[in-house]
């Protein structure tokens, strides 16, 4: 499998004496669900915020869909990510001034694209959100409003959305609605998700789960349950307390 998103050597250094990246070299292939786990302070935001064209890695490289992102300059790269990577936070970021199909539709229109009536209502028809689409999201429940910003993510087709927490602000019930739709994205829509979590329940959701300790790679496990990322979890906790990540 082709990997959508390849990350190089990647180190981020903050100042003299923080280094939140450590040399990290993985892969997500085309069509996976990924969850990246960790303890807190492990890079997982760092890394995220790298891979998507965020922030710039200290050194390293990365590259979405075969492209290098790190040998872009700003503008290339804001450009590049506005085409090419969608994103999910744990927060929702919608506008409140727009309606749903105008927060939906948003991304378009900044990427420069001309909105196709047709994309915009198959989304959220798709996303079980037709009726909803004039509301402004301050009438909608945390649920609907993360189905809002899976819809705004879909919306140019990116090649990779990354997920920062997505469910962190929701209840358990609209957890597992937004983990069903991420996992769906992935099955149905073929698309690639890189998702941060500290849940492994949420993590359990994911083809792989990739853990970090220390800002290294620390392991990875296939088709997750939720006991044995949370087992997992345990014994990074040991080894980064005991000062060596695997
Ligand atoms: P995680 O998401 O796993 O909690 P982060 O990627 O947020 O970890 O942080 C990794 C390390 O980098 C931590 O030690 C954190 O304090 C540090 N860090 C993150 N962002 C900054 C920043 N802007 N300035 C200084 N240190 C930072």
């Amino acid at each position: 499998m082709t990997d959508v998103v390849r990350l190089e050597s990647l180190r981020k250094t903050y100042g003299p004496t923080v280094t939140a990246l450590d040399g990290v070299t993985v892969g997500f292939p085309a069509g996976s669900f990924t969850a990246v786990m960790g303890p807190s302070g492990s890079g997982k935001s760092t890394l995220l915020q790298c891979a998507a064209g965020l922030d710039r890695p200290t050194s390293g490289r990365v590259f979405i869909d075969g492209a290098e992102l790190t040998a872009t300059g700003d503008t290339a790269m804001t450009k590049f990510r506005r085409r090419r990577v969608g994103f999910v936070f744990q927060d929702y970021n919608l506008l409140p001034a727009l309606t749903v199909e105008q927060n939906v539709r948003l991304p378009l229109r900044l990427a420069g694209q001309k909105p196709n009536r047709q994309t915009i209502s198959g989304v959220l028809t798709q996303l079980g959100l037709a009726d909803r689409r004039h509301d402004r999201p301050e009438a909608l429940s945390g649920g609907q409003r993360q189905r809002v910003a899976v819809a705004r993510a879909l919306v140019t087709e990116p090649a990779v959305i990354f997920a920062d927490e997505p469910t962190g602000a929701l209840d358990l019930r609209s957890a597992r609605d937004v983990l069903g739709l991420l996992r769906s994205v992935v099955d149905r829509h073929g698309r690639t998700v890189v998702m941060v979590t500290h849940d492994p329940v949420a993590a359990s959701y994911a083809d792989t789960v990739m853990f970090l300790a220390d800002g290294r790679l620390a392991g990875a496990l296939r088709t997750p349950t939720a006991a044995a990322v949370a087992e997992r979890l345990a014994h990074l906790g040991d080894l980064v307390t005991a000062g060596g990540a695997a």
